[in-house]
Order: C-alpha cells, then sequence, then structure tokens
C-alpha cells in the first residue's frame, strides 16, 4: 500500500495580478482537490492546501489551461516577484507593476520537467535541458525581488534580496540589494538583515542590473551552508562595493550614487483612494466559508458576476479592480450583505495584523500563528485598552518560525515562534517598514505575551511623546536588544 501524501501547491502569481477567469479556477481547484480554502500570501502568491499528491497532474494542467503555473512559487529560484499592488490607471504604480511583470518571466524556469511531469504526462522533448540562467545547479537559495514606487513601502521593500524603488520624476529606479527577514533558530550568526541601496539606475538597465545581481549570487553565494546561502551574506562577506563593481562590470554600465528615500506611513491600500476599487481585508489572506461568513461563497459570486481584475497585497489581502465606480459600488454592498467587513470598520489592530500559516499545514513551524491570531489580537487589545490607551492603533504579526513570512520583525509589536506554544516576543519595528523590531523576551508562552507587554505598554502611556507610535517610542527608549542589523532611517 503506498502511503497517503497530500501537498501545498503554491502559484506564482507575479504582482498578485489575477484575472477574474483565474480566480474562479483557483477557487474550483481549492473546492475539489483542495482542503476547500484558499490562502492568499504576503509575496502575493496564493496556495492550496491538503492536494493528494496523485490530484497532482490534473490541478497543474487546470492551472497551466489559464495561465497559471506553481512553476517558481517554490526552489532555488527567483521567487514570486511582488509588487505594489494599487492600480493608478497608466501612473507609475502601473509602470513598477509592468515591470514586475518582465522580471518573472525573464526569471522563470525553462525546465521542461515540469510539463512533462504534470502536463504531458511523459517526456516530450528530446534535446538537453536548456536552463541559461540557472545552470545545472540553480541558485544556492531562494532570491526574492520586490518593486514599489518611491514614498510607499507597502511591500516591505528593504526584506527582499533586490528592491526596486521607482522615482517617477526622474524615470529612475533605486536598487536595494541584500534584505532578508530569515534566520535559523540556534544557527549563531544567522540573523535578519535590511536591504541596502546600491545606487540607481534607468529604466533600460533594471533587468541587466537586476540579472547582474542574480548571477553574482549564482557564482559566488554560498552553497556549502544553506543557512548562509542567501545574498545578505555574501554581501557580508564581499561588502556591498566588490558586490557593486561586479555589477558594474557584468553589465558595463555604470550605477549613480544613491538617493535618499523617504516613506509615508504604510497603507494596506483598502481604502476608498478611487470609486472604481474595492478593498476586500480577508482574515490572515484565508478564503474559506466559516460558520458565520461565508468569505469564499460571497468572492466567486461577485467575481463571476462583475468580472473585476484581481490584485492580491503584500498583506494578503485583495483588490477588486472594476471598470466602472457603479460596479465597485454594487460589489461593496454584496461584500457587506454577505457579512463581509469592510476594512474602514475594523480597528486598526486588527485591519493590519498578520500571521503566517504555520501549523497544521507548515512542514517548518514551530508554533501556531494564523489559528492562534485572533485570541492574540483580543488579548493584546485588551492589555492595551486596560492601561489607558486607545484607540489600538498597533501592528502586530505573528510568525510560527523565524523564517518570517509575515515578517514579523518589522512589527511594532511581533512574535516569532520558538517553540510549541512558546514564542520570542519583539518590539520597535516602525510603520514605515524601515527599521528591525528588538527583541524583548525568549519563549514566552502565548498566555503571558500581554503581561510581558503590559508594563512597556504603560511606559510608553506615561511617557510618550505627541503621535510618537509605540514602535518608535520602543526604539527611543532602547527597549529590548537591538537587531545585529539596525537603523536605516
Ligand atoms: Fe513561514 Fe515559518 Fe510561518 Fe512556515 S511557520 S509559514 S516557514 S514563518
Amino acid at each position: 500500500d503506498e502511503a497517503v501524501y497530500t501537498f501545498m501547491v503554491r502559484i506564482a502569481t507575479a504582482a498578485g495580478s489575477l484575472t477574474a477567469a483565474q480566480y474562479t479556477v483557483l477557487d474550483a481547484l481549492a473546492q475539489d482537490l483542495g482542503h476547500g480554502s484558499l490562502r492568499l500570501t504576503t509575496r502575493q502568491a496564493v496556495q492550496i492546501h491538503g492536494v493528494a499528491k496523485n490530484d497532482l497532474p490534473a490541478l497543474v494542467q487546470r492551472l497551466t489551461a489559464h495561465d497559471l503555473t506553481s512553476l517558481a512559487g517554490c526552489g532555488d529560484v527567483v521567487r514570486n516577484v511582488v509588487a505594489c499592488p494599487w492600480p493608478d490607471f497608466g501612473g507609475p504604480r502601473d509602470r513598477v507593476r509592468a515591470m514586475a511583470h518582465l522580471l518573472s518571466d525573464h526569471f522563470k524556469p525553462q525546465t521542461r520537467a515540469y510539463v512533462e511531469l504534470f502536463v504531458a504526462g511523459q517526456k516530450v522533448w528530446e534535446a538537453a535541458e536548456d536552463e541559461p540562467l540557472y545552470g545545472e545547479q540553480y541558485l544556492p537559495r531562494k532570491f526574492k525581488i520586490g518593486l514599489t514606487v518611491a514614498g510607499d513601502n507597502c511591500i516591505d521593500v528593504y526584506s527582499h534580496d533586490v528592491g526596486l524603488v521607482f522615482h517617477p520624476a526622474t524615470d529612475r529606479w533605486t536598487v536595494l540589494v541584500g534584505g532578508g527577514l530569515g534566520q535559523s533558530q540556534g544557527v549563531a550568526n544567522t540573523h535578519a538583515a535590511l536591504a541596502h541601496s546600491l545606487g540607481t539606475i534607468t529604466t533600460e538597465a533594471v533587468l541587466p542590473v537586476v540579472e547582474a545581481i542574480v548571477t553574482v549570487q549564482r557564482d559566488f553565494g554560498r552553497r556549502d551552508d544553506r543557512k548562509f546561502a542567501r545574498l545578505k551574506y555574501l554581501i557580508e562577506d564581499w561588502g556591498l562595493n566588490r558586490l557593486r563593481a561586479a555589477v558594474i562590470e557584468r553589465t558595463k554600465r555604470a550605477l549613480d550614487p544613491p538617493v535618499p528615500l523617504d516613506w509615508d506611513p504604510e497603507t494596506d491600500h483598502l481604502g476608498l483612494h478611487d470609486p472604481k476599487v474595492v478593498g476586500v481585508w480577508l482574515p490572515q489572506g484565508r478564503i474559506r466559508d466559516t460558520a458565520t461568513i461565508p468569505w469564499a461563497r460571497t468572492l466567486r459570486h461577485v467575481i463571476a458576476q462583475y468580472q473585476p481584475c484581481l490584485q492580491i497585497t503584500p498583506q494578503h489581502h485583495l483588490l477588486l479592480v472594476c471598470t466602472e465606480a457603479e460596479e465597485a459600488g454594487a460589489i461593496r454592498a454584496a461584500l457587506v450583505d454577505g457579512g463581509i467587513p469592510l476594512p474602514e470598520t475594523l480597528s486598526p489592530i486588527r485591519r493590519y495584523v498578520m500571521a503566517c500559516p504555520a501549523l497544521p499545514t507548515c512542514g517548518l513551524a514551530l508554533a501556531e500563528a494564523e489559528r492562534v491570531i485572533d485570541a492574540v489580537v483580543a488579548q493584546i487589545e485588551t492589555k492595551w485598552q486596560e492601561v489607558g490607551l486607545s484607540p489600538t492603533d498597533l501592528r502586530v504579526r505573528v510568525t510560527g518560525c523565524s523564517n518570517n513570512c509575515a515578517r514579523s520583525f518589522l512589527a511594532e509589536v511581533g512574535l516569532v515562534g520558538a517553540a510549541p506554544g512558546r514564542y520570542h516576543v519583539y518590539v520597535g519595528g516602525t510603520v514605515r517598514g524601515t527599521r528591525l523590531a528588538r527583541l524583548l523576551e525568549e519563549r514566552i508562552p502565548l498566555d503571558a505575551v500581554p503581561d510581558v507587554l503590559e508594563p512597556i505598554f504603560r511606559q510608553y502611556r506615561e511617557t510618550q511623546a505627541p503621535q510618537e507610535r509605540f514602535g518608535d517610542w520602543c526604539q527611543r527608549m532602547a527597549v529590548g536588544r537591538p537587531p545585529r542589523q539596525d537603523l536605516l532611517e
């Protein structure tokens, strides 16, 4: 007898863009072949959990038929390319997303094994595999790219191996390198890092420069120890100047000096910026019907009826982009009818909270995240209000391990799973996404987290400067232990 294996399939949707028809297929696949829910991720991808091994070919065939792929959703390649999701209808963000799609196409693995395994079901090419960029060994580790427009750090641009910031006024891009929030628990010298500016370049230079960085990492990134195989460790070893020189040598192009970057306080883009766009807040990116709210059914209905374009946000929510304001209004009314809370009705702590899937579907999880997040938020919110603070304008993120998929190291309060039921508690990130949080306590039982935070909340209430946010206050007061790499501000 063969054991029953099930898989999580991650569909790479560059810049989080989906058509209504593609969403309908994903929704149907989750119902037919998965656990019945879709999970949008913090890198704008889509996960379907619980797919039986024997169903994988059927699932991939249906993906392929609708121009969807799981290729580069995982693996030691350039992963799903992230970009600011806001549709500004011909504005700079549309150019940012167009560039994200270009990079995504360019860096997709060329392997035909994917098609042979899952689509054709047999070997269909006789010629040798040709993988011009990745070669025989692919990259030392995963490689993450994110793009945004100057001033809008909704993608947490400093957390990527390569971050690209578009400056519409000058038609140039800032290139950031070496971000990565993961660290390996118990492995000394692994650590989260924020990206540094390598310089600025023209639009024409973006593809060759990013390719040069990727190939430098391919050729020189460590392959003897996966724990140190990310670009950030190569930069640590080489220094920025050597990386810059290597990129210039490969591209034969100069990089202009870095320019200062200023960021607005973060946005999730779910607000009413444009009457043609509907922001749909989703509980941790999960789309499934619950006992009280038919999330999946309601979305299925409005997407089928109004055929909006979809944009997954880097906070695992959804934008429905219509051609007419009336359609968006009708969708909003249908969402309300279905009991789906509009973003503006949520308290800030609830609206902005993020949690990774963790248990039971992530094999790397050391502790719960998605399944406990409601309780965590409720306890922290209660404690915040008990000490006399209001409203609960606090950014909380929880991950099941220090891989940090929900980017807890950037939060004002970040919980990082350390063992079953226990968490490292971090404080002091900023809403601009430019600072790593500080370690407050280690291995705290979940129920004890509010008590750990209480004295800090009290001090904050008593000594905060006007308009000073909790994270900024923690930084000013040097609460907890500073991160190894600090302060881009
Ligand atoms: Fe990512 Fe770790 Fe959460 Fe798994 S448990 S989703 S690896 S942060």
